[in-house]
């Protein structure tokens, strides 16, 4: 941590204690270089990052639209609404976890494919394919055949095959 007075990068924590009822840690800390002490705080990160879109922008984590994200896959398709929150909150969980305060719109999505590609893999086809907007119907059908081949690729004692794919 870089000194507020001086920005040297070497300073010690001279005194460590809990407050806020054990919710924050209060660290008094000295400045090896210009020896002026200073107090931080640390406490967990609950917020929700927010999250950084193709073009740039930012904008808050919106649970709704996740959801409808879901949803959309996940039409006539025979996956409970439990289900569904679970892998929301499971999301939630993740993005928190990370500790980030932005998270890649890319990275959000790849953790909706996850969860979908264990939930259903047609709803998971779906959302690929409008997700990575596949360029041509052989990319499509190339990830239709890789999803084919998963459960094949588990079951098999002998791997001695490797698949070519680069
Ligand atoms: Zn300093």
């Amino acid at each position: 941590m870089h000194c507020p007075f001086c920005s040297d990068d070497d300073t010690k924590v001279i005194d460590s204690r809990l407050v806020t009822d054990g919710a924050q840690v209060r660290r008094r800390r000295e400045c090896l270089s210009c020896k002026e002490r200073f107090t931080t705080y640390e406490q967990a990160e609950l917020v929700m990052p927010r999250v950084i879109k193709q073009n740039g922008s930012r904008e808050p984590f919106n649970e709704d639209k996740l959801r409808a994200g879901f949803l959309r896959a996940l039409e006539k398709r025979p996956v409970s609404v439990e289900l569904i929150e679970a892998e929301i909150s499971h999301i939630k969980q993740k993005l928190r976890a990370t500790g980030e305060r932005e998270v890649n719109s890319r990275v959000l999505g790849e953790l909706v494919m996850d969860s979908l590609k264990e939930l259903d893999k047609v709803a998971y086809v779906r959302f690929a394919s409008v997700y990575r907007s596949f360029e041509d119907i052989a990319e499509f059908q190339a990830a239709i055949e890789r999803l084919q081949a998963e459960p094949e690729r588990k079951l098999a004692t002998d791997s001695s095959s490797a698949d070519s794919d680069a």
